[in-house]
């Protein structure tokens, strides 16, 4: 059993460190009170040929694995950047999987290439209203009309919509009632985001607030044929493809803010004299700030299987969830723990410990519960009754 990084793995986390340090937590605070991208941020990992390293070579990309992306993820979010700077970048990363495994050549051509070099913007939109977690519940509509689909319908929580020139829009092409298995006739797009045919409206919400999420009114969009990624209705098993990596994707942004709160936490709990001793002294602020410790390892290591699994063609669904479920607990509880050790300092913004707080917390919700990940284990792991 191996469990060291190659040179060049330890090279990629040495300089992506390097280059997300150049953004300070004044930059991050500044963009989150804005609500306002991090373009500077972005441009800079576009410029140092980042958003590409999982894009075949053949596009301009350094055709590398999930383990590296999650090593950059990690990275990205440990400098201080949190889920601000990591979702900023997310979607290039890995979110074209289904374009690079099912797209068409022209489709990929003309996408990839411009996701490399920084200049395309996607988002993703699965999530509706009425739907939640069920996305066999989804309404959203693509009626196919001669050569092209007209599109009706609303989704919600849209990260990065606003930004986005397309979008990787899943939609029903045929009525649940009408199918077999309720996850067939759904259909992926990857399409131009219309504005002239799509409301988008950002929604207010708890942080992460550099990357807008967002409410989309979809009406009469009409879509061309060619902007279908692989077959009619085979859109969910397309979606499947790309949930493990996106999940270990998550972890690695979960365990970059648990490490960089761990850390901020140790410093002050070193620094602030009270009672005439560092309060790192006691163990009733040492001892939970080492338990975080051994999480956030533990958890790395069922994250550093589930990407090696992933890299070597193996299954990995198990890992791949474990790793979510673990990492996002480990990463809410150290920032929740670096907020107590800082005291009323950790609730006020000057020390950056709140916005972990905040963004820390999102991995236990999206893009997967901490309760759908269970209700996975449970039954397709443990193979007890299945609850939803
Ligand atoms: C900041 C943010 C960004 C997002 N970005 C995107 C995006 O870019 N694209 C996109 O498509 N979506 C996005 N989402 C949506 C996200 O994926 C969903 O919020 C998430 O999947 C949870 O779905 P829901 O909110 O509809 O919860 P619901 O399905 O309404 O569930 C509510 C609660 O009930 C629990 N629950 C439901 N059913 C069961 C069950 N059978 N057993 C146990 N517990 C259950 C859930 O675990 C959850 O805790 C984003 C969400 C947020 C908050």
């Amino acid at each position: 059993m191996n469990f060291a990084l190659t040179e060049d793995q330890q090279l990629i986390r040495a300089s992506v460190a390097e280059l997300a340090a150049k953004f300070d937590d004044h930059y991050w605070m500044e963009k989150d009170q804005a609500h306002e991208f991090p373009q500077e941020f972005y441009d800079a990992i576009a410029g140092g040929g980042w958003l590409g390293m999982t894009i075949p070579e053949e596009y301009g990309g350094h055709g590398l694995g999930i383990t590296e992306a999650t090593i950059l993820a990690e990275e990205v979010a440990r400098s201080g950047g949190g889920m601000n700077a990591a979702s900023s970048i997310h979607m290039s990363i890995f979110g074209m999987q289904p374009v690079v495994v099912f797209g068409s050549e022209d489709m990929k051509a003309a996408t990839l290439p411009r996701i490399v070099n920084g200049d395309l913007h996607v988002c993703f939109g699965v999530t509706e209203p009425g739907a939640g977690l069920d996305t066999s519940r989804i309404t959203t509509f693509a009626k196919r009309d001669g050569d092209s689909y007209v599109v009706n319908g609303r989704k919600v929580w849209i990260s990065k919509a606003l930004e986005s020139e397309k979008i990787l829009l899943l939609t029903r092409t045929t009525p649940r009632e009408d199918v077999q298995k309720p996850t067939d006739g759904l259909s992926l797009f990857l399409t131009d985001l219309d504005r002239d045919h799509v409301e988008i409206r950002p929604i207010r919400k708890m942080g992460r607030n550099a990357v807008s999420s967002n409410e989309l009114f979809i009406d009469d969009l009409r879509i061309p044929v060619e902007h279908r990624i692989g077959e009619e209705g085979k859109g969910f098993s397309y979606i499947l493809h790309g949930l493990n990596p996106e999940r270990m994707l998550i972890a690695a942004e979960a365990l970059g803010i648990g490490r960089v709160a761990l850390a901020r936490a140790v410093q002050y709990a070193s620094e602030r004299v009270v009672f005439d001793r560092p309060i790192g002294m006691n163990q009733g602020i040492q001892f939970p700030l080492a338990d975080s410790l051994a999480r956030l390892d533990a958890a790395e290591l069922i994250l550093r299987k589930a990407t090696w699994l992933y890299d070597n063609g193996k299954p990995c669904g198990k890992e791949a969830n474990m790793a979510k479920y673990l990492c996002a607990d480990a990463g809410f509880e150290a920032a929740d723990r670096a907020l107590q050790t800082h005291g009323g300092m950790g609730y006020s913004e000057e020390y950056n410990i709140s916005r972990f707080f905040r963004e820390s917390r999102l991995m236990k919700i999206a893009p997967v519960s901490q309760e759908m990940i269970l209700n996975f284990l449970g039954a397709n792991v443990l193979g007890l009754p299945k609850s939803y």
